[in-house]
């Protein structure tokens, strides 16, 4: 059974939620001030309906960009919104330890514990940016 509550996980998916609007609209943003009103416009229609074909558009988009931070951030989103309800979401890939539900409300795309993360960072050290 998973640590986590329906509640914890509620907690979780509403910071997911909101972690997405807020990158999305920094993205339309900067891509608004740098001129590429295209791109802006199809983030802008990212809500509702067609949200998973303007996204798929959007990661296109970006990838062509080469925006690769924006891309990972995107699609780490995207991934912890599929694992947020199944069992295995909250548990360290690297150890099976339960990630605390406080820390993955504070940072849902969290996939390892904090001595995990702290040790990947650490052998990473140079590969990776540990803003996330
Ligand atoms: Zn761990």
């Amino acid at each position: 059974m998973s640590h986590l509550t329906k509640k914890d996980r509620l907690a979780i998916r509403a910071s997911l939620e909101a972690q997405r609007a807020n990158f999305l609209h920094g993205l339309k943003t900067a891509l608004e001030e740098s001129g590429q009103t295209q791109f802006a416009e199809v983030l802008g229609r990212s809500s509702g309906d067609s949200a998973d074909e303007a996204l798929a558009v959007t990661l296109g988009n970006l990838a062509a960009a080469r925006m690769d931070h924006e891309v990972r951030t995107l699609q780490a989103l995207e991934d912890a919104f599929k694992r947020v309800d199944s069992p295995e979401y909250g548990l360290c890939e690297d150890c099976g330890a339960h990630i605390p539900a406080a820390r993955l409300v504070a940072n849902p795309v969290a996939t390892r514990c904090i001595a995990c993360q702290e040790r990947f960072e650490h052998t990473h050290a140079g590969q990776t940016h540990g803003s996330m």
